[in-house]
């Protein structure tokens, strides 16, 4: 590794938010990395937290298919049920 890569890879770690403890970790453990696979790694991480973000909110989010409307879910919608019976 080049000083110019590693100087480059201590400042973003720096400055990197307390969610990315777990990647910041693993780089300073792995210290042949290049600043391009260190780049990789934090933006697979990004994602990895974007996607874990998307399905918790997902999954909580009541939506109803059957009205269009989200203060119910479609398991619990009272006009389907009425109208299938
Ligand atoms: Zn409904």
């Amino acid at each position: 590794m080049n000083i110019s890569d590693d100087d480059v890879i201590f400042k973003i770690l720096q400055k990197l938010p307390p969610r990315f403890h777990e990647s910041v970790s693993f780089i300073r453990l792995s210290k042949d990395l290049s600043s391009t696979e260190v780049a990789y790694i934090l933006r697979a991480d990004e994602w990895k937290q974007r996607l874990k973000s998307y399905e918790e909110a997902s999954g909580s989010e009541k939506w109803c298919d059957f009205c269009r409307k989200n203060n119910h879910k479609t398991s619990e919608c009272y006009s389907k049920n009425k109208k299938g019976r």
